[in-house]
């Protein structure tokens, strides 16, 4: 009896070895019934989903509370990224993350207030220090919005340990009604050895999938031989959403012995963009379709892959018979289970690899510099994941820097002459990303005499480009000479086609007011009740400059009765 729970204990720890965490001490954000829209380690663009999206009623303002004790240890105004961002400091070394929030509330909207208007500036990042703003948990800390990088208003939810890793907030005990299994979207074989194939093809391939019962697929048997490795690309789907959401583990067997095993427990941010090494990136730039490669490649140091056997790979000898099952779970257990049945066969090889070999071979290991034309690109070490054949051409003003279509890990550097541009016109250049349509899109450049240079993180069509035009600047609510007295807010509309804003300072009767700029609507947003204003009669000036430092100064007079 002894022996059999000890066994039974042993095989639970190493078969499912969740991080021991405690389960009751964090309580909800926000007092409605949870429904996420996001799950942790979802599948995003450069990146995993570091915590919990918390659907929000399609609506802002709903009140967020501390979902412990402890105090607020960081908060973070960006224009981009988590917009208004609170972090709390619990005592047992955990951290909880609270983002794209409206506003904060109360005593941290104060103090925040004030530190923004001492650094004349919105965008601000505070460590306060453990007494200033000690909270309670289900203390009210601010209000659920859609500020930075947020397609619509939610709540994005954070629980980090010691180390600042996110973990999945799911470990920590919260309960979601959820009976609806993964959905696999696709599986994939990938020959990766020299004379490997799968069904006679030497290149990537779809295989069908055959449906036994609910949440069991079968394929036809594969013939193949050699080093291979499968990919797959699922979802899951929550009770009562719509979401396509992130599934939580992924564990594969070659003949009942674990192959490969990917869990969605913990993360470093040092290494989420190793997505781009994890999913089949090709494929996801031309489908839009994110395969899971069940198989670790070189330069995959990720520690979501939590057991592996050959690193994923399978070997398959000729004449032999094997069983490979891939098993999908969400975080509730509900479970998609897929049977490759494998048969080993030699035999020629009917489709080859098809390679394109360009002429500018990159290595991931060395430091490359090429010339083209008169751009200089620079790979630094470890730009690439693997060494490429890369398609690198410059015709006059314009770079083709292969396509997105392999991934950057580190970013390179392009560098431009631009000696053959007047001195007062190289001011205005920037290097811009050609799309489809409209203007280049600005990438942070930086001029130095005759060279123009860029910091770019994917591959693509760069140009050079010029911006002479200064930001537009459109009153809102109000025009020149109005009573803003029943006014709560002054808003203003800036835009730049070309570009884009760089910075902008407003001030009333010279003195700076504090605006917020939310770049989804464009608008810089003044509220009243931060009481800059004295006296009846105002004169607003507002600079907007653009990223090639064109400026146009907006001034206007506007009258309020003074409080
Ligand atoms: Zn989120």
């Amino acid at each position: 009896m002894r022996n059999s729970f000890f066994l039974f204990f042993f095989l639970s720890l190493i078969g499912f070895a969740q991080p021991t965490v405690p389960t009751d001490y964090f309580s909800h954000p926000l007092d409605i019934t949870m429904y996420l829209s996001g799950t942790f380690g979802e599948l995003r663009n450069n990146h995993f989903h570091s915590g919990l999206d918390i659907r929000t009623q399609q609506r802002e303002g709903l009140p967020v509370f501390a979902a412990a004790d402890g105090y607020v240890s960081r908060i973070n105004v960006q224009h981009f990224g988590y917009g208004k961002a609170l972090y709390i400091l619990h005592p047992n070394g955990y951290t909880t993350v609270y983002a794209h929030l409206q506003k904060y509330a109360g005593e941290i909207e104060e103090y925040v207030k004030k530190q923004q208007y001492h650094k004349e500036s919105y965008e601000i990042q505070l460590y306060p220090e453990a007494s200033v703003l000690p909270v309670k948990k289900g203390d009210l800390i601010g209000f659920s919005g859609n500020t930075g990088g947020s397609g619509g208003p939610h709540l994005h939810f954070e629980i980090r340990d010691g180390a600042q890793r996110p973990m999945n907030p799911m470990l920590f005990g919260i309960e979601l009604k959820d009976d609806i299994p993964p959905i696999v979207n696709g599986l994939y074989a990938y020959p990766v050895g020299d004379s490997a194939h799968v069904n006679h093809n030497q290149n990537k391939s779809k295989i069908r999938l055959v449906k036994i019962k609910d949440g069991t697929y079968t394929t036809e048997r594969i013939e193949a031989v050699g080093k291979i490795g499968f990919g797959i690309a699922a979802i899951d789907r929550l009770n009562g959403g719509t979401n396509q959401n992130g599934v939580y583990r992924i564990t594969s067997q070659l003949n009942a012995k674990t192959s490969f095993d990917v869990r969605f427990d913990r993360f470093s941010f040092d290494e989420t963009r190793y997505i781009n090494r994890y999913i089949d990136y090709e494929h996801f730039r031309i489908n839009r379709d994110r395969i899971q490669k069940l198989f670790r490649e070189s330069s995959n140091p990720l520690s979501i892959i939590v057991e592996d056997f050959n690193d994923g790979f399978l070997e398959i000898q000729d004449t032999l018979d094997y069983s490979y099952t891939i098993s999908v779970l969400d975080f509730a257990g509900n479970e998609t289970t897929i049977i490759v049945p494998i048969h080993g066969k030699k035999g020629d090889v009917m489709i080859p690899k098809s390679e394109k070999k360009w002429t500018d071979v990159v290595y991931a290991n060395y430091a490359t510099s090429l010339t083209k034309g008169k751009f200089l690109v620079y790979f630094p070490i470890g730009a690439l994941y693997e060494d490429a054949y890369l398609e690198i051409n410059a015709q006059g003003d314009t770079i083709h820097l292969h396509k997105d279509e392999v991934p950057l890990h580190k970013s390179i550097t392009l560098t431009a002459d631009i000696s053959q541009y007047a001195a007062e016109d190289r001011e205005k250049l920037y290097i811009g990303l050609i799309r489809y349509r409209g203007a280049p899109r600005y990438v942070p450049s930086r001029r130095s005499g005759e060279k123009l240079s860029a910091t770019l993180r994917n591959f693509g069509k760069y140009t050079i480009a010029q911006d002479v035009t200064p930001p537009r600047v459109t009153p809102v609510n109000f025009s020149e000479g109005k009573w803003m007295s029943n006014e709560s807010f002054l808003k203003v509309r800036i835009d730049d086609s070309e570009s884009g804003i760089s910075a902008y300072r407003a001030t009333i009767n010279g003195k700076f007011i504090l605006m917020e700029y939310e770049y989804k609507t464009k608008t810089l947003t003044y509220d009243f009740s931060d009481n800059v204003i004295q006296d009846a009669e105002n004169n607003l000036k507002l600079v907007v400059i653009d990223n090639t430092g064109n400026s146009t100064t907006f001034e206007t007079k506007f009258y309020r009765k003074p409080n």
